[in-house]
């Protein structure tokens, strides 16, 4: 049995994943190291882990990185992530397992992942994660797009709002700062001070934090204050698709991250603020899902790209 071993690593924690080319065989997280060199180890204990339990032959690692990933699989930025910034991850891997290692940004590998999983037929799907900030992942004719850098497909740090919220990568107004899930708390606290969110503040309580998930617990309740935030936040999340949708034309668009479990909630909203834009809804066939995928998204679609060639055109991931 051929096995390909996905490495999803998070700011807090790695999810390693075995997968056989049709399905997960397996699963083991442990929390991320902080320092660079124990982070390589990591990794190669975790592969060598889960090759030993179900006893394949190695074919290939994917690792998936939360931050802008160069083509030779090194990561330029990753503020959750600095241990990880000039490290070659993928060189220790190869050595010790004589097998290709592909390393790309984590929300990539979760966009391949839907693609293959939720999507194989789209012949342009745009997939967006949104949790702590935004990722996000472009496949075109079944190669992930990957621009000239390997960058693409960052859209968090779009500027929806002009002289807006400040944004940790230094400008203002980025769409990360209104439409990830953290965004929906931010304007869920906003709403609490200009006074629209008396039923938010109260069921957070005396010192309660005021958060997204807080917003979809009430909404599920039916509270309207918690349901006018998610239909501001929807508005929001729509301002960027619009951009992504002019800009690459997609026949699939998928949602997924944290924000994502609250379902056709969201997607409803969402497809409902889409439709006051009529560059998107003119002459287009599009259909906005949210991935069938959990937290595994990232580490699937590693395992994935380390098992496929889907770069076509682009330059090959760097092999041993
Ligand atoms: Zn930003």
């Amino acid at each position: 049995m051929q096995l390909s071993i996905g490495l999803d690593i998070g700011g807090t924690k790695i999810l390693a994943l075995a997968h056989d080319g049709t399905r997960v065989l397996g699963t083991s997280e442990v929390p991320t190291p902080r320092d660079a060199g124990r982070l390589a180890e990591t990794l190669s204990e975790l592969t060598a882990a889960l090759v030993d339990e179900h006893r394949g032959t190695l074919g290939g690692i994917g690792i998936g990185i939360p931050g802008f990933v160069g083509l030779d699989g090194v990561a330029r930025q990753a503020p959750n992530l600095p241990a990880a910034i000039g490290l070659d991850l993928g060189e220790g891997l190869r050595d010790r397992f004589g097998v290709p290692v592909v390393v790309d940004n984590d929300a990539n590998c979760a966009a391949w992942a839907a693609f293959r999983q939720d999507a194989p037929d789209a012949a342009a799907l745009v997939a967006v994660t949104l949790g702590t900030g935004i990722g996000g992942g472009i496949v075109i004719n079944g190669r992930l797009f990957r621009g000239a850098h390997g960058f693409a497909g960052e859209p968090g740090h779009m500027v929806v709002a002009t002289g807006g919220w400040t944004c940790p990568c230094g400008q203002l107004g980025c769409w990360e700062m209104y439409a990830s899930g953290n965004g929906l708390g931010r304007l869920a606290r906003a709403a609490v001070a200009e006074g629209r969110g008396a039923s938010l503040a109260a069921a957070a309580g005396e010192g309660g934090v005021v958060d997204g998930p807080l917003v979809g617990r009430l909404a599920g309740d039916g509270d309207p204050e918690a349901l006018a935030v998610l239909d501001e936040y929807a508005g929001w999340v729509a301002v960027g698709l619009v951009a992504l949708v002019n800009i690459v034309d997609p026949d699939v668009v998928v949602l997924g991250g944290g924000v994502a479990a609250l379902g056709d909630a969201l997607r409803v909203r969402v497809n409902s603020a889409l439709g006051s834009y009529p560059t998107v809804r003119s002459g287009r066939s599009l259909d906005v899902r949210i991935v069938s995928l959990g937290p595994e998204a990232g580490a699937l679609g590693a395992a994935l790209l380390a098992s496929e060639t889907a770069f076509g055109a682009d330059p090959p991931p760097p092999v041993g």
